[in-house]
């Protein structure tokens, strides 16, 4: 955000050259994963020596119950390159994620889960793609392994009711687990709104992004952290921290009511029996009453929806790259 011209704007002069060897970030929020911690550090570096980069690994606590802390100490004390986050409580992974990102120092910055169910292999692919000038790699799920049919086919459709609800371009079936560029990083953080839900955030930033495609497993061990309330309590989150599409869905209903009433108006004025009369008569005016006070819940909401955009404080557009 520099120059006078572009203050409103957030600006990243960046080449599609990527730094050589360059480090690479790996931000890991884990809450309750005692059983799976160390495995998952093993499994991590043991691919260290293929990713043709330097490897930072930010492990964040949030706030976990059992002896995940403990664990992360000792996996610190032997190793340099092992940055540990204790958050003072668990704020949930939308928030400790957001903590790894604005410590990761590297020039590329993967998020994964604790518990294995994304393999860390498929970092080497999400590299190769970030050489080539992308700037998001994200993993997108061919097939996901150990989850409730119940989960399966409410995440299949939350994924596309919450990408129509967009307004911009959102993956689907597309998680947590993706590799973005420092210049992507940067945007996201840079930002002033509290509440992040990265998985809308960082579409919104734009940037080039592309998909690695992968097989997701199940848990190696322990169990998930959400139940079916925080699911719901996660979508809305999703849905309402960037679309105002659910305000525009009430001038739909303003319309209905607008027209049944219209409808009854009509009928009540050309009927020719007092009963048909009185009804929709009846109606006539329970219609347009309704549309009157739904237009004017639209109407306050429109205002609603643009106090909250100016509260987010997100730039209007961002630069990706100043060319001369
Ligand atoms: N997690 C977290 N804080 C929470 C809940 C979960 O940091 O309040 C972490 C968790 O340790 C894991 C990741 O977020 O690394 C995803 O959680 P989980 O595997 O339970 O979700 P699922 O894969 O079942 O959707
Ligand atoms: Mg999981």
């Amino acid at each position: 955000m520099s120059d006078p011209e572009c203050r409103d704007s957030a600006t990243y002069a960046q080449s599609t050259e990527r730094p050589s060897p360059g480090l690479l970030s790996i931000v890991i929020p884990c809450y309750n994963e005692e059983a799976v911690i160390e495995a998952t550090h093993a499994r991590i570096c043991s691919i260290a020596p293929r990713l043709g980069m330097e490897m930072e690994i930010i492990y964040i606590d949030d706030g976990s119950k059992d002896n995940t802390l403990e664990k992360l100490k000792h996996l610190a004390s032997g190793d340099a390159r092992i940055v540990v986050l204790e958050l003072s409580r668990n704020f949930g992974q939308q928030a400790a994620m957001s903590a790894g990102l604005e410590t990761a120092q590297g020039d590329a910055v993967v998020i994964i889960d604790a518990d294995l169910q994304d393999p860390p292999e498929v970092i080497l692919e999400m590299i190769a793609k970030w050489r080539t000038g992308i700037d998001v790699a994200y993993g997108r799920r061919k097939s996901r392994d150990g989850e409730s049919v119940f989960k399966l086919v409410s995440a299949s459709i939350f994924y596309r009711f919450f990408a129509a609800m967009m307004p911009y371009s959102v993956p689907v079936d597309t998680g947590d687990f993706k590799l973005c560029d420092r210049a992507v990083v940067d945007t996201v953080c840079g930002l002033p709104e509290k509440r992040r839900y990265l998985r809308s955030l960082v579409p919104w930033a734009g940037f080039h992004h592309a998909p690695v495609d992968y097989d997701r497993d199940a848990r190696t061990a322990g169990e998930t952290k959400y139940s079916v309330f925080n699911l719901l309590s996660l979508a809305a989150d999703a849905l309402l921290l960037s679309s105002d599409k659910p305000v525009r869905i009430i001038w739909l209903l303003a319309i209905l009511f607008a027209f049944i009433g219209a409808s009854g108006l009509a009928v009540s004025l050309t009927s020719s029996t007092q009963t048909q009369t009185g009804v929709s008569a009846i109606i006539a005016v329970v219609g347009l009453f309704s549309a009157a006070q739904t237009t004017g819940i639209a109407i306050i909401g429109e205002y609603v929806v643009r106090c909250y955009r100016e509260a987010q404080g997100r730039p209007p557009f961002i630069i990706r790259r100043k060319i001369n």
